[in-house]
């Protein structure tokens, strides 16, 4: 039976969507009050919209709902129990394949205020950061939500990183408290989480003297003790049954909708990460906002994010959109290829799975296993499929639609960053009109426009410098501790608008098309084309898995073109193969379009979150093969060396 959710979604035709998007631009205050009043449970119900503009960022921080008062914990436990008590909240889905559990409201509220009033006998403060490095397990979700409640500003640290690249963030935020698990668990291997925890304080005295508790959950051995690789330290070290031990209810004191969140560091796909300051009221109007409307939530609905709450798609889309609109939201703790590359679609036919939402690099992975895998399953469930990231190759994005969504499904290609908070170019699932790898139209409240690189507004048909002109309730406030970083970064090359960074095609039906990162334009022949369309023009080529285009000095031609290419198995680049790649890449984007170097490589360098860092991969084609910058958030370091080695040969 399929009962409508509360409040019913808005953007249910197209018709609708662009009213909304008018009456956003013309009275966004008034757009958003409505929105945040619809979907929010306040103390204290805002009045003032947004406060401060582009302009004025450098000044302060923008502002919205100033006046409202909220606990966002509430809004996403304790105003669902009288209706949804008893309901799932949280479907775990362990590594182990056949293992998993079902956490409800009831349940997850319990556990939250428990480890709420854990958290304020350790002395944790409104306003104090605690860093949350753990796998993906229900205690993660409960550890975020605990500090919401308490109003500490939570950091989540990816489980995958390096006791070094914790180690700067717990100093940059200033944490006192660390949350962490023992051992993780991915792909049927262990992840030391707590070893690295050790390792990173005893490596820095700073570090140690600033953090007074460090939590453990148990995920593999026994409560409160020491384990193979790590030692118990005793007056530091809580173990999590401690934290939870007092079970009573847990008031949910109401805050203002500016207190700091949490501050989540960027993928650091183009640099050394940033630490970015996400508020309450704004963010979480946001989050439940785009949620719903964007996948076309409907009540009942089993909603799997198949990212890591290490990443803003985990907070907006794993946490915080869904249990603010009262979803059953599951929690992956495994890996695309774990145990074999069946594994999505088993956990879909488990779970009769109506939304599913990934990434680029996990649907081309899967999609060179062939098509068989997700044939060996059920599949009905599916309704709206997702992808977020890095822009969809239209061979991959097809596959998905066809072969996964048996052509049935809505594809979302859902543009946004961390900065973002939330989704903002995007179709609507199942109203938006769908060109296979475009982000289509922006969100009601997202103003995009493209710049020439000069800051000259581009009109009609164009590519350019992908801006937002009007602010909107879920970015980001500030680069934590260096507001200076965020007003540079976003708002000094295009002054007046907030500057994504990132380029876009905007074809004559006004859809949008990421073509990759600005920095990263190419050259070709006197054209500037984006990496995207280059890399996608590359895996039309059935030999091609993946690619990753870059340029370099070129002695004649200024820049030539460097293209980086995985091969399906047993494939080669033989000169036939070569000239094939050349005829492919001539025919999807024109006559000039010629690659100077192709080398294969066995895999990209990745970032931890699964995206190509193609600074490295141009520092390769350059031959600076000494400095390849900070590389602390890569996923596999033997990649590299490979990528390297092909850049000698
Ligand atoms: P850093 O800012 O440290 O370099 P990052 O930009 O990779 O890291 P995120 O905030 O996780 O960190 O990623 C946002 C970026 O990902 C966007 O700016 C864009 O380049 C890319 N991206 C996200 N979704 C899409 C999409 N649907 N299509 C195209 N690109 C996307
Ligand atoms: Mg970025």
């Amino acid at each position: 039976m399929e009962s409508p959710l509360t409040p019913a979604r808005t953007l249910t035709d197209l018709s609708a969507w662009r009213a909304q998007w008018l009456a956003a631009r013309d009275d966004p205050d008034g757009y958003w009050l409505e929105r945040a009043r619809a979907l929010i449970s306040w103390r204290t119900p805002p009045t003032r919209g947004c406060e401060g503009d582009f302009w004025s960022v450098e000044e302060a921080p923008l502002r919205w709902f100033a006046d409202g008062r909220l606990n966002v914990s509430y809004q996403c436990l304790d105003r669902h129990l009288p209706a949804r008590a008893a309901q799932t909240a949280l479907i775990w889905e362990a590594d182990e394949p056949g293992r998993h559990r079902h956490v409800t409201y009831a349940e997850l509220h319990a556990q939250v205020c428990a480890a709420a009033r854990g958290l304020e006998r350790l002395g944790v403060e409104p306003g104090d950061r605690v860093i949350i490095y753990m796998g993906m397990t229900p205690e993660a979700v409960v550890a975020m939500l605990a500090c919401a409640r308490v109003g500490a500003v939570h950091s989540v640290v990816f489980g995958g990183f390096s006791a070094d690249a914790l180690r700067d963030r717990v100093l940059d935020s200033g944490a006192a408290v660390i949350i962490t698990q023992d051992e993780g668990r991915r792909g049927g291997r262990p992840v030391p989480l707590k070893a690295a925890v050790d390792a990173a304080l005893a490596g820095s005295p700073a570090a140690a003297a600033q953090v007074r508790a460090v939590v453990v959950s148990a995920r593999v051995g026994d409560e409160g003790r020491a384990g193979p690789a790590w030692a118990w330290v005793e007056g530091r070290d809580v173990p999590w049954a401690a934290l939870v031990r007092d079970d009573a209810p847990h008031e949910a004191r109401a805050f203002e909708a500016e207190r700091p969140l949490f501050i989540l560091y960027t993928s650091g796909s183009t640099g050394k990460p940033k630490g970015l300051l996400h508020t309450s009221g704004g963010y979480i109007t946001y989050a439940a906002h785009t949620h719903r409307e964007v996948f076309g939530l409907r009540e009942g609905d089993v909603y799997a994010c198949v990212a890591d709450v290490g990443w803003v798609t985990g907070h907006s889309y794993i946490v915080y959109g869904p249990l603010a609109n009262g979803a059953t939201t599951l929690l992956f703790e495994s890996t695309p290829l774990y145990p074999d590359p069946g594994r999505y679609w088993r956990l879909v036919e488990t779970h009769r799975v109506n939304i599913l939402y990934t990434a680029p690099t996990a649907i081309r992975a899967l999609m060179a296993e062939g098509d068989s895998w997700p044939a060996r399953y059920d599949l009905r469930s599916l309704r709206t499929l997702g992808t977020v990231g890095e822009p969809i190759n239209p061979e991959a994005w097809r596959w998905y639609h066809d072969v996964v969504g048996g052509g049935r499904c809505a594809v979302v290609d859902t543009w946004w960053q961390t900065e973002t908070g939330g989704v903002c170019i995007a179709p609507i699932a199942h109203v938006t009109p769908t060109p296979p790898g475009a982000a289509t139209r922006p969100l009601p409240g997202i103003a995009p426009v493209l710049l020439s690189p000069e800051g000259r507004l581009l009109h009609g048909p164009a590519e350019g410098h992908l801006c937002l002109e009007q602010p909107w309730p879920g970015q980001a406030r500030t680069v934590w501790g260096d507001h200076a970083r965020f007003v540079s970064t976003y708002f000094r090359q295009h002054p007046g608008r907030y500057f994504t960074g990132d380029g876009c095609r905007r074809d004559a039906r006004g859809d949008h098309w990421v073509t990759g990162r600005v920095d990263d334009v190419l050259n070709v022949a006197g054209h500037r084309v984006g990496t995207a369309e280059l890399e996608a023009a590359l895996t039309l080529d059935r030999r091609v898995v993946e690619a990753a285009v870059v340029g370099y000095p070129h002695p004649l031609k200024g820049q030539g073109v460097c293209a980086y290419v995985v091969l399906a198995a047993g494939a080669d680049l033989s000169a036939e193969s070569l000239a094939g790649l050349q005829a492919t890449v001539r025919g999807a984007i024109g006559a000039h379009a010629k690659l100077d170097r192709v080398l294969a490589v066995p895999g990209l360098p990745k970032t931890r979150s699964g995206k190509v860092m193609r600074r490295i991969l141009r520092k390769v084609a350059e031959g600076a093969l000494e400095d390849l910058g900070d590389l602390s958030t890569l996923a596999d370091p033997g990649v590299v060396e490979a990528v390297v080695a092909a850049g000698r040969g």
